[in-house]
C-alpha cells in the first residue's frame, strides 16, 4: 500500500490511433473553436465581423476514436454535425507567441463536433453553459492522427462531410477565421496547454441533423476520412 491506489477502475484512459504508429495519443483534454468560420457563424445567426470565436470545452472521453458507430444521444431532437479538423498538441506551454504555435502541434486529424443543437440554443438564450449542448458522451468521435512529422502541417484545402452519400459542408480551412497558430496562441493565454490536448477548430457552413441510420463520412485534404453512423 502506497497511499496511490483508486477506489475503482475506471478503465483505460482516451486515447486515438496515429498513423503509423502502434502508440496511441493520450487525450488530456478537449477544447472546441465556436464560429470560426464567417458563413457558419452567419447560419448561427451571429455576424463574424462583431463577434469574435470564442471556446469551450468537453471531456476527454467524448471521443469515440476511428468513429464507427455513435449512439444516437439522449435529451434531444435535432443532433448535428459539425465537421471539424482536429489539432493534437504535444507539448507543454502557457502564453505561447503565435510564431512560436506549430512547435506545439504533434499532428491532424479530421473530428466531427456532434452537438444536440436544441440544447445549445436553449442554453444560448437562456444565458447557460453549454454542456448539455456540447459536452456529451461520443460527441467527439475523431478519425486517426496524422503526426507533423510524417504528415506535414496543414492550413489550406478542402474540409467536407457528406450524410448519406449527400455533400453537406464543403469549404477551406484557410476560411478559418483563427488559423491554428492564432488559436493556440490565444488558448494558451487562459489555459496551460498540455501534451494530450486536442483542439477543434471550428465547423464551416453546413450543419445540419441526422438521425438514427445516417451515415457520416468526412474528410480533410491529407488527412484521411472519418466515417461515423448513427446507431
Ligand atoms: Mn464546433
Amino acid at each position: 500500500m502506497n497511499g496511490n491506489e483508486l477506489l475503482f477502475d475506471i478503465g483505460p484512459l482516451p486515447s486515438v490511433p496515429v498513423v503509423g504508429r502502434k502508440e496511441r495519443f493520450p487525450v488530456h483534454r478537449i477544447y472546441c473553436v465556436g464560429r470560426n468560420y464567417a458563413a457558419h457563424a452567419r447560419e448561427m445567426g451571429k455576424d463574424p465581423d462583431k463577434e469574435p470565436p470564442f471556446f469551450f470545452l468537453k471531456p476527454a472521453d467524448a471521443v469515440l476514436a476511428g468513429g464507427g458507430k455513435m449512439h444516437y444521444p439522449p435529451g434531444t431532437e435535432n443532433l448535428h454535425h459539425e465537421i471539424e479538423m482536429v489539432v493534437a498538441i504535444q507539448r507543454e506551454g502557457r502564453n505561447i507567441p503565435a510564431a512560436k504555435a506549430l512547435d506545439f502541434v504533434f499532428g491532424y486529424a479530421v473530428g466531427l463536433d456532434m452537438t444536440r443543437r436544441d440544447l445549445q440554443f436553449k442554453a444560448r438564450d437562456m444565458g447557460r453553459p453549454w454542456d448539455f449542448g456540447k459536452a456529451f458522451d461520443e460527441s467527439a468521435p475523431i478519425a486517426a492522427i496524422h503526426s507533423v512529422a510524417s504528415h506535414g502541417h496543414h492550413s489550406t484545402g478542402k474540409i467536407w462531410l457528406k450524410v448519406n452519400g449527400e455533400m453537406r459542408q464543403e469549404a477551406d480551412l484557410g476560411d478559418m477565421i483563427w488559423n491554428v497558430p492564432d488559436t493556440i496562441a490565444f488558448l494558451s493565454e487562459y489555459y496551460l496547454l498540455k501534451p494530450g490536448d486536442l483542439i477543434f477548430t471550428g465547423t464551416p457552413a453546413g450543419v445540419g441533423a441526422v438521425k438514427k441510420g445516417d451515415k457520416m463520412l468526412g474528410g480533410v485534404d491529407g488527412l484521411g476520412e472519418l466515417a461515423v453512423t448513427v446507431d
